[in-house]
């Protein structure tokens, strides 16, 4: 669906304003199964959103979730429904060229939809971006880095599969941390997969493990004691509430990271404030955009906080954004895990990313630095050419 607008003179006359809106949703195939406590992913959607501007430059956005509403309030359809309905016509006509102003316009009428939001943002930015000849990361205060290390998610649900992928993305010089996808199983068959895994990669690989809020408070003491005597180094979101994060991150020697808990700038302060966690997983849809996750990154600067740049397994649009942010972050010391793309069967880029060292190499292009495959973007889209390949050329065109 489109919006349109016709552009207009303005007070400010020369700004380029905002003449369109177009989302598409994209259904893509993923390598294998990725299971978590809370679902099982057997391919991945994402939905892209493109902000056409009157001087004809064109940013896109992403907005990904995991396991489609399994993990929060949006998912992908959702997000194309409501930039369709309600962020289009507060778009339409607006300064192109002030994304902060914008996105404040569209906070005071859109109170939640952050991740809708963050695709929204993602899109003025690379619009931005393009129109000065910059990098996203310069608009974002300016990077510190240009690869950002990757952690890798083994989460087949088999342990010697498990042990192989690490053993390969090791040989691969891909990936060296590895987070286990736990809490779906008993806790001790978690143990005994995660000590089994360690025990084979022993110093080449770091282990940590992400439980997605699975467990009780009672099972977290008795996780947590155990994954530190079998070397995990770190332990994502074991339980839901703040209260438990507080009380668990005094008992153990092993770093309790938030994850869920960190909804943007107030949940991240908050967190803060009680001391519920050592390290933070920044991601940039679960703050609301680039702009919020860098104020959650300065929270947790203050605070002492560690920080990691997550993922909410976007495809390289969404991946991009992140890199950009992250790579102006004061420290990223427990690395990031920017690996969505590489559980895609497909490139929707017409360059892909490029992973190599265990690193990720942040696009220096304008904008995000990235463009897409225009031809793999109208056969992935839902309804579109790969779904109606059947129909003759004439019906399928225009769709996309
Ligand atoms: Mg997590």
């Amino acid at each position: 669906m489109e919006h349109s607008f016709a552009p207009f003179a303005t007070g400010a006359a020369t700004a380029p304003v905002i003449a369109r809106v177009e989302t598409v949703i994209l259904d893509l195939p993923t390598i294998r199964p990725h299971k978590l406590s809370v679902a099982t992913m057997n391919g991945q959607v994402l939905m892209l959103v493109r902000v056409h501007c009157s001087d004809g430059v064109i940013g896109v956005g992403e907005g990904t979730t995991i396991g489609g509403l399994a993990y929060g309030g949006e998912s992908p359809e959702s997000m194309k429904t409501n930039i369709d309905t309600w962020f289009a016509p507060l778009m339409l006509g607006q300064d192109a060229t002030r994304v902060q102003a914008l996105m404040a316009r569209i906070g005071q009428m859109v109170r939640d939809n952050r991740f809708a939001k963050c695709a929204v943002e993602t899109a003025l930015l690379d619009a931005q971006g393009k129109r000065l000849g910059l990098p996203v990361s310069e608009l974002l205060g300016g990077r510190r880095r240009d690869r950002l290390p990757v952690a890798w998610t083994l989460a087949s649900g088999d342990t010697a599969r498990d042990i192989a992928e690490a053993q390969q993305m090791l040989d691969l010089r891909r990936h060296r941390v590895f987070k286990l996808k736990i809490g779906a199983r008993p806790i001790r068959d978690d143990i005994a997969h995660v000590a089994a895994i360690k025990a084979a990669l022993g110093d080449r690989g770091a282990v940590r493990v992400d439980v997605n809020m699975a467990w009780s408070e009672l099972d977290a003491a008795f996780g947590m004691a155990a994954l530190a005597d079998v070397g995990c180094e770190l332990v994502e979101q074991p339980v839901a509430a703040t209260a438990a994060l507080v009380r668990l991150a005094r008992r153990f020697p092993v770093a309790l990271m938030a994850d869920e808990s960190l909804t943007g700038p107030e949940s991240a302060f908050e967190l803060a404030r009680v001391q519920g966690a050592d390290v933070f997983a920044v991601k940039l849809e679960q703050s609301g955009g680039a702009w919020n996750a860098l104020r959650v990154a300065a929270i947790a600067d203050a605070a002492g906080i560690g920080l990691y740049g997550g993922t909410m397994l976007e495809g390289p649009v969404g991946t991009v954004i992140s890199a950009h942010a992250f790579a102006t972050f004061a420290k990223l010391d427990w690395g990031t895990e920017l690996f969505g793309p590489l559980l895609l069967t497909e490139d929707i880029l017409a360059q892909p990313l490029v992973y190599s060292d265990f690193q990720l190499t942040v696009p220096d292009g304008p904008g995000l630095g990235v463009t897409l495959d225009e031809d793999r973007v109208a056969f992935f889209a839902r309804d579109g050419i790969r779904r109606t390949i059947s129909l003759p050329a004439a019906q399928t065109a225009g769709k996309i």
